[in-house]
């Protein structure tokens, strides 16, 4: 408190001394200094270094999923490639502090020229490093170029055994073409005996699709492969009623309460724990934040912790946990949560 009255004055005072001017940079240049400058500042506690960061490769897509920023064209995410030279200043930062990188959010990621240089670039540093694909896009030197970045886990997004069931979502994709390309790899990984990456078949239930779980369990065990069910994105509206298909996916029962406040833990808790960026470095925050004119900084211009212990973070984070506290929050207008209908959504329906 005190400290916060005689802020102002300091840095009236800094702005006159060079010396002053200089212990801030200094103060503002390691992730340990950042962290304690804002806190005092800011006064919000932030766990020291977060779990992961999630960073886009490519916010290009070769799909139209329905229920996708990207695939329904949403003007307010900016598309392009994460740069290679401008990846290696981020992990050159990160790396030390964080293990954790997923790159991917709102795009294909092998549609990104350097993808391989990326991912390389991040394994020599230490990094576990995981990703998201429709893998429509990929050939036999591709697949030998992934296997021998040694990329840690791919999660690919195949939600139906059938072509019919699973363009109904994944519309333009080709699901003979993804179970060839998923062979091409388990090919390489013989080639080069190496074990990596392990490859996940992600499921996005819904209504049309509940029928074949059964199915692509089967087929994701011939094909080496682990198996995950998730909740669809537009917040379980078509999700399967049924309880033998609810029992059958694995997924909690929270995951059926809409919107609950328990569902914090995986739309805001991005704030605390596993930040994303976009690639063109503009952090937004949570997975589901695509309004870039509301982003809390750019990462590649101010370096990330700057930007993740920066103030406008560190009033999100607060108007985050004032607001499913139900307290009077005057939120500040420049952050993207004081828009957020979700969040709204979850402070009706808090979990019983
Ligand atoms: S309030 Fe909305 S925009 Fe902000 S972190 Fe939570 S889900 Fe994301």
């Amino acid at each position: 408190m005190i400290f916060h009255q005689i802020y102002p004055w300091l840095r009236k005072l800094r702005e006159k001394s060079n010396t002053l001017k200089r212990v801030h940079t200094l103060l503002r240049e390691t992730p340990v200094t950042c962290y304690l400058y804002n806190l005092l500042l800011h006064q919000r506690l932030v766990r020291f270094f977060p779990d992961k960061v999630i960073i886009d490769a490519s916010t290009i897509c070769n799909l139209r999923c329905p229920l996708c920023p990207t695939g329904t064209d949403r003007k307010d995410l900016t598309k392009g490639f994460l740069k290679f030279s401008k990846f290696k200043v981020l992990i050159d930062e990160i790396s030390p502090h964080i293990r954790f990188i997923f790159l991917s959010n709102k795009g294909e990621i092998f549609l990104n020229p350097e993808i391989f240089k990326i991912i390389r670039y991040a394994k020599n540093k230490g990094m576990i490093v995981e990703a998201d694909s429709n893998l429509n896009y990929l050939d036999k030197e591709m697949a030998e170029e992934l296997v021998k970045s040694e990329m840690d886990y791919l999660n690919i997004s195949i939600d139906g055994a059938s072509q019919k069931v699973y363009s109904s979502y994944r519309k333009g994709g080709n699901f003979n073409t993804v179970i060839r390309n998923i062979k091409m790899i388990n090919k390489a990984k013989e080639k080069y005996n190496l074990k990596r990456p392990s490859l996940i078949w992600q499921f996005i239930i819904f209504d049309h699709n509940k029928h074949q779980l059964k199915k692509v369990k089967i087929l994701a065990k011939k094909l080496n492969m682990k198996f995950k069910v998730r909740p669809n994105w537009e917040y379980f509206h078509s999700m399967p009623k049924n309880k033998k298909f609810r029992l059958e996916s694995g997924l909690t029962k929270n995951y059926y309460s809409n919107d609950s406040n328990d569902n914090r833990e995986s739309l805001c808790s991005y704030l605390w724990y596993k930040p994303v960026i976009n690639w063109n470095g503009n952090m937004l925050g949570c997975c589901i934040q695509i309004d870039e004119n509301k982003n809390f900084g750019n990462v590649f211009e101010k370096g990330f912790f700057k930007v993740f212990y920066g103030k406008k973070m560190n009033s999100a984070r607060k108007f985050v946990d004032d607001f499913l506290k139900d307290k009077k929050v005057h939120g500040p207008t420049d952050i993207p949560c004081a828009y957020c209908i979700k969040l709204r959504n979850m402070r009706n329906n808090p979990v019983k």
